[in-house]
């Protein structure tokens, strides 16, 4: 008897490689909500996402960053703002 044996395999929503299905993350995504032809309204939304190791942490530090240097709430041109004038001085 021919048995099929299913292995699904998956890869990181971030960098695109191949790693572990992590069901446990969902981050927040912008989505575009489109009312009419003219209305559209950008909504944020929780998105699960499959992260390899490498990614996990470098959105861990990120986000560590974002809450060291107190930008957490600001509006993210603002933050890239002071980024590059930090490292321009
Ligand atoms: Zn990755």
């Amino acid at each position: 008897m021919k048995k099929t044996k299913q292995i699904d395999t998956y890869y990181c929503d971030y960098c695109g490689k191949e790693c572990e299905q992590t069901p446990e993350y969902f981050m927040p995504e912008i989505r575009k909500v489109q009312y009419t032809s003219r209305c559209s309204k950008n909504i944020i939304r929780p998105s699960q996402k499959d992260i390899c190791p490498v990614c996990q942490k470098q959105i861990a530090k990120l986000i560590n960053l974002l809450h060291y240097a107190g930008f957490v709430g600001d509006d993210m041109e603002k933050v890239v703002y002071v980024l590059l004038k930090k490292s321009k001085a």
